[in-house]
């Protein structure tokens, strides 16, 4: 017979016996049945208690009449100590009833002794039976283990779960996740219709699921909306399964409903961006770590002509075209790996087509900073570059035209100037001179013919400095109104002639500002000029004063005149270039319509304005406003500054008695010779020589007190040349020497200064201008 007992380990038996014989009998009989024993026999209760408390025995054999006590007392107290080890009573002499009771107690089997031969099979069983009571015991801990550990599950589940009636939609049961995610408790939600907890906005598909629900029994990632009890919204996906009668009727149905709210959001951002990417005009580009195409958006296809497919795998390269340098390509791939990369390339399309691209790329990394691949974006930019090439051509053009402009208006000025030298400086004499009235006349008409020839030339050359951008102020501390003064003197003939009263009107005796002299000079000639031209009757009056505008101290000149007016609508326009309020062949005065507009570009170059008011018939009033520019610092200044201007007024010539100072004139131009000679004979020794090398002869053999200097030599060398051959010279070393020039360009003068001269007189010149300087360099 198979035994229970495994190998090795012998069966422990606890045998209650007060018989040797029997005890004895009933090892041998288990013995020869083939089971290894340890085989413990005891009669006492305590003793047995004792074996029991052990836990050392695998089965129990009692006897039912034993001393002291008996088999059913014994097995009372082996099912409080130990009930899991098999309890078989062996019995002579108690009847069937004990047996039924004691096997209604726990005992696993019962024998009479004179069947003992049954016990082997009655053993066996009772430790098969305690065995699989032992196996079923450990399922039901483990089904209890698992049990708590599904509800554990279940209730703090990532998903929602819920239970809801079938037919009503009301809520029977839902999980702890629930209250969390929707802020509800689990009894407020228990009870509620399953629609109360869906977003109005998707009540709609709420009703169509829970009516497929209904029909089919499931549910397989429906998306909807919930409301948490705040009324937020959250997005769900819900699948749920029915729970049916026995006839097949859905009783109620198990949902798990997954918060899917950020991985929508993630959704819409990736739909907005491949949106994005679709739309785009730029070209977009991703490449794998093997430049190989992964992404190109709809505009790059469009532009090169590869479709999607195409382009999906191919290496980048295909794109460029083989005028890159490689260096360049390289250059590309290694810093946009490095980190991004931003530059011009060529690229060619699918039918050998070359254009430029601006493109940037950068790298992709993940999380961990990981390069996944390249992302480039591209323009398409031949157009850009035409536009920009012909604005290169356009400017060079541009350049060109002006340098050759300057260069022309250069040549005129020196062309015309140099002539009118002869007409204004002659007629001059002649109408000093002269005694004939008729001749006297004439020689005047030539004079204001040349005067205004030149005032044309002076302000086309003006503009045309102004408009280069290479006129420059020459701030000095002067006094505004000694300009003032001295403007005005220039015109007291003209106004004369007209019958028109010249009136000054100041408030302070010196107005001092930081500005550029030349610049409001020629400002107020232009609007004393005006003045005088526009008014038949009465007066033009100049008056300066100082105001505050805008918290800075200004210099105020009105130049006001009783003259024609302007009308309103001509107001504006009179400030812009060539506008004359009467054009055309029809028009009644005279001038080039510069003169205002330029007036507004002196001002606005010394930082202040002109404007007018005027009247039809009553006259105008044009007001300057010219910032003084004077720190606090510089008052002290002002009235060295003043002193000193009023010292620059015209002083007499110094002759020294008896011997008249000698003055070399080189100068190319036979009338401008005759001029000078005529203008200077009277007061100084004049030498005169037509070419650079005499002038510099003479100078070798004689001292001149001064040295008149043409520039424009025509042939050999210029005037600064022969200048600084003439510097060489010990005596001439610190002779003053005056520029005497047509070259009257903006700049000229600087460089002449800067080339040795002391002074500068431009053609043509007023003959006591020439004589004053004259004076001024002779006498230190
Ligand atoms: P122009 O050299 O022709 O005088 P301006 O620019 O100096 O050019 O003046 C533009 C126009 O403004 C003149 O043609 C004239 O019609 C008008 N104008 C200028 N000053 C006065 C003034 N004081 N009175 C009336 N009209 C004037």
């Amino acid at each position: 017979m198979k035994t229970q007992n495994k190998k090795g380990i012998p069966l422990r038996v606890l045998c209650l016996e007060d018989s040797t014989q029997d005890a004895e009998l009933t090892k041998e009989m288990l013995s020869d049945a083939g089971y290894e024993l340890q085989f413990d026999v005891i009669e006492k209760e305590k003793e047995y208690v004792t074996c029991l408390e052990s836990g050392n025995y695998d089965i129990i054999l009692s006897d039912y009449s034993l001393p002291g006590f008996n088999g059913m007392q014994a097995l009372e107290i082996a099912m409080k100590i130990c009930p899991e080890i098999p309890f078989i009573s062996i019995s002579g002499t108690a009847g069937e009833e004990i047996a039924v009771e004691m096997l209604k107690k726990g005992a696993v089997d019962y024998i009479i002794k004179d069947r003992i031969k049954r016990l082997p099979f009655a053993v066996e069983g009772a430790l098969k039976k305690k065995e699989a009571k032992a196996a079923t015991r450990k399922a039901e801990e483990a089904l209890k283990t698992s049990e708590s550990k599904y509800s554990d599950l279940y209730e703090n589940a990532p998903d929602m779960f819920i239970s809801m009636e079938a037919v009503t939609g009301t809520i029977i049961k839902c999980n702890k996740t629930v209250t969390e995610i929707t802020n509800y408790s689990k009894d407020e939600i228990t009870g509620l219709s399953i629609f109360e907890l869906y977003h109005p906005d998707c009540l709609r598909e709420a009703k169509k699921a829970f009516t497929q629900f209904n029909t089919t029994g499931e549910l397989r990632n429906v998306e909807l909306q919930m409301r948490k009890k705040d009324g937020s919204k959250i997005d769900i996906s819900t699948n749920a399964t029915a729970v049916r009668d026995e006839s097949g009727r859905i009783l109620y149905s198990r949902s798990v409903l997954r918060d899917i709210t950020e991985r929508k959001r993630a959704e819409e951002k990736i739909r907005l961006l491949a949106h994005t990417i679709k739309s785009i005009s730029e070209i977009i580009s991703i490449t794998d770590l093997e430049d190989k195409f992964t992404f190109v958006n709809q505009a790059l296809s469009d532009k090169y002509g590869y479709s999607y497919d195409e382009i999906i795998g191919q290496h980048v390269n295909i794109l460029r075209s083989p005028n890159n340098p490689p260096e360049l390509l390289e250059d590309v791939l290694k810093h946009s790996r490095k980190d991004s990369w931003k530059g011009e390339l060529q690229n060619l399309t699918k039918d050998g087509r070359e254009f430029p691209i601006s493109l940037k790329t950068s790298k992709i990394v993940n999380e961990n900073g990981d390069i996944l691949g390249l992302f480039g974006i591209a323009e398409d930019i031949t157009e850009r570059k035409r536009v920009v090439q012909e604005l290169i051509d356009a400017k060079e053009k541009a350049e060109e035209m002006s340098r050759l402009k300057s260069n022309f208006l250069a040549n005129m000025s020196h062309e015309i100037r140099t002539p009118l030298s002869g007409i204004l400086g002659f007629s001059d004499i002649i109408q000093d001179e002269n005694n004939l009235e008729a001749v006297k006349k004439m020689a005047e008409i030539i004079n204001d013919s040349g005067n205004r020839l030149l005032n044309s030339l002076n302000q086309i050359l003006d503009l045309s400095s102004l408009e280069s951008n290479t006129k420059k102020v020459n701030y000095k501390l002067i006094d505004i109104n000694y300009i003032i003064k001295e403007t005005i003197v220039l015109f007291s003939v003209t106004a004369d002639k007209k019958n028109l009263k010249l009136k000054i009107e100041f408030d302070i005796n010196t107005l001092m500002a930081y500005t550029d002299t030349d610049l409001i000079s020629k400002t107020l000639n232009n609007l004393i000029n005006n003045a005088i031209i526009y008014t038949n009757r009465g007066s033009v009056t100049v008056r300066a004063k100082e105001e505050i505008i805008n918290e800075k101290e200004c210099i105020v000149i009105n130049v006001i005149d009783t003259g024609i007016g302007i009308e309103k609508k001509n107001l504006e326009i009179i400030f812009d270039e060539f506008r004359q309020v009467s054009e055309g062949w029809g028009r009644s005065f005279e001038g080039n319509g510069l003169g205002l507009s330029l007036c507004k570009k002196y001002m606005n170059l010394i930082g202040g304005s002109i404007s007018v008011t005027s009247e039809l018939g009553k006259g105008s009033d044009f007001r300057l406003v010219i910032p003084k520019n004077i720190l606090k610092d510089d008052k002290d200044i002002k009235t060295q500054e003043k002193s000193s201007v009023e010292t620059t007024q015209p002083d007499s010539l110094q002759i020294k008695s008896g011997i008249k100072p000698k003055i070399l004139y080189i100068e190319d131009d036979p009338e401008c010779i005759k001029l000078v000679k005529y203008i200077v004979t009277n007061k100084y020794d004049i030498a005169a020589v037509t070419s650079g090398a005499e002038g510099i002869e003479k100078t070798k053999n004689n001292e001149y007190a001064l040295i008149l200097l043409d520039i424009n030599l025509s042939k050999g060398i210029s005037g600064l040349e022969v200048l600084s051959e003439i510097r060489k010279i010990p005596y001439y070393k610190d002779i003053p020497v005056i520029a005497l020039t047509a070259f009257a360009m903006a700049g000229d003068e600087e460089e002449f200064r800067a080339g040795g001269c002391e002074d500068y007189i431009s053609k043509p010149f007023k003959k006591e201008m020439l004589l004053e300087k004259i004076s001024k360099a002779l006498n230190g």
